[in-house]
């Protein structure tokens, strides 16, 4: 049996180069609280980002949960079902109600058609969804948020790196949250952070990373704990040095899945984006009429020893902590995609061949390849 390959691997820096990176801390013994590494990292990313503001988080979901409550919501927010359960639960955990609204059945991401008549007098803002590095309609969610002032904070935890037209897609909003977790295109063990345009949110989500404290004896907000540590920051300075080589690698990747699968019916793969500069972090495959439906499709790779995942499926409206609560049918190309989709494994260091494999085993040539084997034995037995 070949050894597993799973949906993804996770990029790390040669040990050299992190254990030097940490170095210091042996110095210092200044482990967390935004130390210099924290320091170092947010500026790094500043430039890489080319945006005026970034808070660091000790992961993506608290990035996301405590920007939506520094933002002092009320209300509902019109978000999608298609999505990591991350991103549901940072609006309910913050005692808002979620509205769901359907995605278009070209990128995946929220189908801004529908947007607007979801909007009613309780509505307070947007959480769309840059969904597998897919990038949302930013310009029309724009201009439905400016016309019924709402606030829009992007889940860009799939889309770091990703640019529009030139513009990293870090810019759009009143917020956009990364996600540095392990399985994301770059991470910093578990990590993420939030960019914005207004210095106030700065000071909010700066005080309430930190238990609301704003002063050695002034406590202003009831925050919580979710600080990156300097390890973690120490990982990211290390993984910012060699994205643009990674993303390249997931890239050539992509490009052989595409070479592979992209003109077999039954199979849908996303279409590039205009103006889009993708950073390849998932390749999301739908099977649509294909002789074998996906769950089928699943587990043959499964047993051989490769894990493709159902992402994303189930719904978020469909979660058993949800039950009763929304219903699936409002959102029905979500609930057709989630039913079909399978995203196949990528990460920079997977090789071609086997990419090639797992092409091999949905085309089921391995029967193709046995039958031309013993079309050629009993060729060369007439000889
Ligand atoms: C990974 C992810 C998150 C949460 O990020 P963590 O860093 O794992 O907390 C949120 N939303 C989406 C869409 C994600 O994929």
């Amino acid at each position: 049996m070949n050894k597993p390959i799973q949906v993804t691997r996770s990029s790390m820096p040669d040990f050299e180069e992190y254990t030097e990176e940490i170095k210091d801390l042996w110095e210092s013994h200044w482990l967390t609280n935004m130390g210099a590494k924290h320091k170092q990292f947010e500026a790094t990313l500043l430039k890489y980002l080319n945006i005026p503001n970034i808070t660091l988080f000790t992961n993506g979901h608290l990035a996301l949960e405590c920007t939506i409550a520094a933002l002092n919501l009320t209300g509902e927010v019109i978000t999608t079902p298609f999505t990591f359960a991350s991103t549901t639960h940072a609006i309910v955990r913050n005692g808002l109600e979620p509205v769901f609204c359907d995605i278009n059945s070209d990128d995946y991401t929220i189908d801004v058609d529908k947007l607007e008549s979801l909007i009613t007098d309780k509505t307070c803002a947007i959480v769309p969804v840059h969904v597998y590095g897919n990038i949302c309609n930013v310009k029309e969610i724009e201009r439905i948020a400016r016309k019924y002032d709402l606030k829009i904070i992007y889940d860009a935890a799939h889309a770091f790196g990703v640019t529009v037209d030139g513009v990293s897609i870090a810019n759009f909003g009143d917020a956009s949250m990364f996600s540095f977790h392990a399985t994301k295109v770059f991470n910093t063990i578990e990590g993420g952070a939030v960019v914005y345009k207004g210095e106030k949110l700065a000071e909010i989500l700066y005080d309430i990373k930190n238990f609301g404290i704003t002063g050695p004896e002034s406590v202003e907000y009831v925050g919580g704990n979710a600080k990156m540590n300097e390890f973690q920051a120490a990982m990211g300075i290390c993984n910012l040095r060699h994205i643009d080589g990674e993303i390249e690698k997931r890239k050539a990747v992509v490009e052989r899945y595409v070479e592979r699968l992209g003109s077999i019916k039954g199979i849908k793969l996303v279409r590039p984006q205009t103006g889009v500069n993708s950073n390849y972090a998932y390749f999301p495959v739908v099977f649509d009429g294909y002789k074998l439906n996906r769950d089928e499709i699943s587990e043959k790779l499964k047993a051989e020893n490769i894990f493709a995942r159902k992402y994303f499926y189930p719904l978020t409206s469909s979660f058993e902590c949800y039950k009763g609560r929304f219903d699936v049918e409002k959102t029905p190309i979500a609930k057709y995609i989630a039913e079909r989709v399978l995203t196949l494994p990528l990460y920079a260091d997977l090789a071609l061949e086997d990419v090639d494999r797992i092409c091999d085993i949905i085309l089921n040539y391995n029967r193709a390849s046995n039958e031309s084997n013993l079309e050629a034995a009993a060729s060369l037995s007439r000889i």
